[in-house]
């Protein structure tokens, strides 16, 4: 009887401690599903906020796309329309509810937009600031620029950049410098006639000093009339009224034409110059009194820019599409970080201007003007205190 009593004790002893066992494993469960269940909140909370500050920055990008001062147009990898901004619907009149999810050949639909829809249509790459006049007054720049994520493209961004502000100015200062050219050309004309008239002796013997200072009035007031000349030119160019006489000619007559209105020069500085005629050239088409012009631009640097005793080379040359002229000389040269800009509208090099101060730097510019204007080509290669050749090309 004493045993089993013993027994039953020795079995409730052991069920206390199994179940003392069993609670301690418990509550260290619930403590660990308990730090599970902070971190997954702390997770959630973490995803939330994440969430929320992906919406605010995607709101900010659709704010600064809707009210972007510029029109835009946002097409997708397949180049159909995603989004249209405010700007671009105010410029365009566009209904936007009718072109979302369109290709953007659609955009011909609406009669604003059907210039840069044919535009677009001849493919969307390399289109940079292309200027479409889309009413009187009302110019564009259009501009397409890829859009990549990771190498990959993820569509096109179409830019509508108003500039007919910009346009008028321009216009404005153009009239401007046209008209004070055009007033200031009839007295330097009245100084030339004077001037000759004294150098000529109409008013009777001029003493040697005198007949010096006439003759330095006469050079400066040449310059001066030769500058207006070419700011009246640039003029013309902007305004679009350069217009070409073309005709058929041969270079090679234009070329001793220009070099002997350098005859003073080329004497005065003792300069040799190389000119090898080719005995047969074709005559091309082309306006004989602007390439004249360009011919005498690079002689004239060419004479300008060389030492005294200098040589200048002449040499022409054609193959089956185009004629070449190059000038060489062995002056100064073109320093090299003042290259990229030569052509640029009263740009001259800090060696040219320490050697010449009176240049204009805006033969070049005008030069570029009237070679590309016939379809040629313009260019230069050049040495600091080694020479430069000048180029240019036209087709045949
Ligand atoms: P300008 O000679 O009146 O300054 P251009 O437009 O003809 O104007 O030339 C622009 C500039 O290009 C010159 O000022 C000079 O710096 C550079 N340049 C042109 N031709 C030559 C040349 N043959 N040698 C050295 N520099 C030259």
């Amino acid at each position: 009887m004493i045993n089993i009593f013993i027994i039953i004790i020795i079995l409730l002893g052991l069920a206390d401690i199994l179940l003392a066992v069993y609670t301690v494993i418990f509550i260290k469960k619930i403590r660990k599903l308990k730090k599970e269940k902070n971190s997954l909140t702390k997770q959630l909370e973490k995803c939330e906020e994440g969430r929320i500050k992906a919406e605010i920055e995607r709101d900010k990008t659709a704010t600064v796309f809707r009210d972007f001062d510029d029109g835009l147009i946002l097409l997708d990898e397949k180049d159909k329309i995603f989004s249209i901004n405010l700007k671009a619907h105010k410029i365009l009149r566009l209904e936007i509810d009718k072109l979302l999810k369109k290709s953007f050949h659609f955009l011909s639909d609406f009669p604003k937009a059907k210039p840069i829809a044919s535009i677009l249509s001849n493919g969307v790459e390399n289109i940079y600031r292309k200027e479409i006049e889309l009413a009187k007054d009302f110019i564009i720049e259009l501009s397409v620029m890829p859009l990549n994520l990771n190498k990959t493209n993820i569509g096109h961004l179409i830019v509508l950049h108003d500039v007919s502000k910009e346009k008028a100015i321009e216009r404005m200062k153009t009239e401007f410098v046209s008209l004070a050219a055009h007033q200031l050309k009839n007295p330097l004309a009245m100084i030339n006639w004077s001037m000759s008239m004294l150098q000529k002796g109409d008013f009777g013997k001029l003493t040697k000093k005198q007949s010096e200072i006439v003759k330095n009035t006469l050079e400066n007031n040449k310059k001066l009339i030769s500058l207006i000349d070419s700011l009246l030119d640039i003029s013309r160019i902007e305004e679009e009224k350069y217009l070409y006489k073309i005709d058929m000619a041969d270079i090679r007559g234009i070329i001793m034409l220009a070099i002997n209105s350098y005859k003073d020069e080329i004497k005065n500085k003792k300069i040799k110059i190389d000119f090898k005629k080719p005995d047969s050239f074709p005559q091309i088409m082309f306006d004989s009194e602007k390439i004249k012009m360009v011919v005498q631009n690079f002689i004239d640097n060419a004479i300008k820019y060389s030492p005294k005793g200098g040589k200048i080379i002449i040499a022409l040359k054609k193959d089956e599409k185009n004629i070449e002229l190059k000038v060489q000389d062995f002056g100064i040269g073109i320093p090299k970080n003042q290259q990229d800009k030569i052509f640029a509208k009263f740009s001259r090099a800090d060696n040219a201007i320490k050697l010449n101060s009176l240049g204009s730097g805006l033969g070049l510019f005008l030069s570029k003007n009237i070679v590309e204007a016939h379809g040629g080509k313009i260019w230069f290669e050049s040495q600091e205190n080694a020479g430069t050749s000048f180029y240019f090309s036209l087709p045949i």
